[in-house]
């Protein structure tokens, strides 16, 4: 058991079928049945969210819940500097205040830390462009701010940072272990009354005059007036059922997860060498970029060999040991922003990929909510549109 009150198997047995319960009614409309396909960190908030809101919802997921993107994830709740321009900044802001929203909503529940992330550069070229982006930030309103190397080891004690020419500290942002993340709502929406299937695969729609009457699965149809697809980089073949064009590039990111660790760092740590997380579980996961990665091996003894360099920064990567590597996919759409919403063509079928799904997750499960249910255009949403790529 965890602190949780249930653990991974208990969750599997719990979920391991078709369950169900009933929800209150709220209001004399009839409840609008909605079925999600994708059972990561996307179609988990989404099940949670708009089961709270009231609706039918049946969440379908082929394999079994974070088995996707959201298995792989570093998870930063961000929306530091390469989020440009303001509105796809403002996005992520918004995601990282729908967390905290999220954290207050169900208290201890969920396993956060905060703390912000720090990030250092020793090199003067990189570093002027640095100090640069956080000027840029702050004139948005992030907070986020230049520090000294004493502030830096201050927060973070156990690192090593090598030469500095600028380090920042950005305050709100936090991180996540996904995939508890994800079992917690996916518990939490079945609680309001989701149906929850897995394993259980969409494999077509039935459509009646041109309107979904039923989405068809591995476990059988289910009738439904809406079919939310967070299939992360499945969701093109899912949409495509639909006749929704949604294209996505290839993006695989590699992660070295050590064994629990006692307290070794605070936040989020960004160095030039490698970036660096301590789950609550203790676990350390670290990486060496946000890009596509230019390799995907995973050998331990590749992992070994980060580990050395990135104990550098760290110098306890010297003993702890490498649990696992990881390679990950990330639904990462051709131009790099989001893809949410209805199609131009019709309202039956509403799209959900991104990458930084992790960050904008508590947001879109929101967001969507109020355009399917409510009926109303949601503002942060307008430029991330699939009819954008003509569909
Ligand atoms: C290495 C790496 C680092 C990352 N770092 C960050 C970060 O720091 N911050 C951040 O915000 N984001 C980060 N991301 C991105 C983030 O993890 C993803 O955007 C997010 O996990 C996507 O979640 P998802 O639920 O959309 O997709 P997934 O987690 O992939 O879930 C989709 C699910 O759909 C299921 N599925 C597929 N087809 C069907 C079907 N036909 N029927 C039913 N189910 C189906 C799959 O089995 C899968 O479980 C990172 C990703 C990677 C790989």
């Amino acid at each position: 058991m965890t602190s949780h009150g249930f653990d991974r198997r208990t969750l599997l047995r719990l979920f391991g079928g078709v369950a169900s319960a009933a929800v209150p009614r709220l209001s004399a409309a009839p409840r609008q049945r909605i079925v999600i396909a994708g059972g990561g960190i996307v179609g988990a908030n989404l099940a949670y969210r708009l089961a709270k809101r009231g609706a039918a919802v049946t969440l379908l997921e082929r394999t079994r819940p974070a088995s996707g993107a959201t298995a792989n994830s570093f998870a930063w709740i961000n929306s530091t500097y390469s989020k440009q321009p303001f509105a796809y900044f403002h996005l992520n802001r918004l995601g990282i205040e729908a967390w905290q929203h999220l954290d207050r909503e169900l208290p201890g529940e969920l396993p956060l830390r905060w703390g912000g992330s720090v990030e250092w550069y020793g090199d003067e070229t990189r570093a002027a462009r640095f100090r640069e982006e956080i000027r840029h930030h702050q004139a948005w309103g992030y907070p986020a701010h230049l520090m000294d190397e004493a502030a830096l080891r201050a927060l973070e004690p156990r690192i090593e940072p090598g030469a500095i020419a600028a380090v920042a500290h950005a305050e709100i942002e936090g991180s996540v272990d996904p995939v508890r993340v994800t079992e917690v709502l996916i518990e939490r929406a079945h609680r309001e009354g989701a149906r929850v299937i897995y394993p259980g695969e969409v494999t077509g729609l039935d459509e009646r005059n041109g309107r979904l009457r039923a989405v068809r699965t591995s476990a059988g149809d289910v009738e439904s007036d809406v079919l939310v697809v967070a299939c992360g980089t499945d969701t093109p073949r899912v949409a495509a059922m639909a006749g929704v064009r949604v294209p996505l590039k290839d993006s695989p990111g590699i992660l070295v997860h050590t064994p629990p660790q006692p307290r070794l760092l605070e936040r989020v740590v960004l160095s030039p060498i490698a970036h660096m997380k301590q789950k609550p579980d203790g676990r350390i996961v670290t990486g060496a970029g946000f890009g596509g990665s230019p390799t995907t091996e995973t050998s331990r003894e590749s992992a070994e060999r980060f580990l050395k360099t990135a104990s550098q920064v760290l110098p306890a990567f010297a003993r702890t040991g490498v649990e696992k590597v990881t390679l990950g996919w990330r639904p990462l759409p051709q131009d790099e922003f989001p893809i949410i919403g209805f199609p131009a063509t019709r309202r039956d079928v509403y799209i959900t990929v991104m990458h930084s799904g992790v960050t904008l997750s508590p947001l879109v499960a929101h967001l969507a909510a109020i355009e399917i249910l409510d009926g109303v255009d949601a503002e942060p949403l307008a430029p991330y549109r699939p009819a954008r790529f003509n569909t």
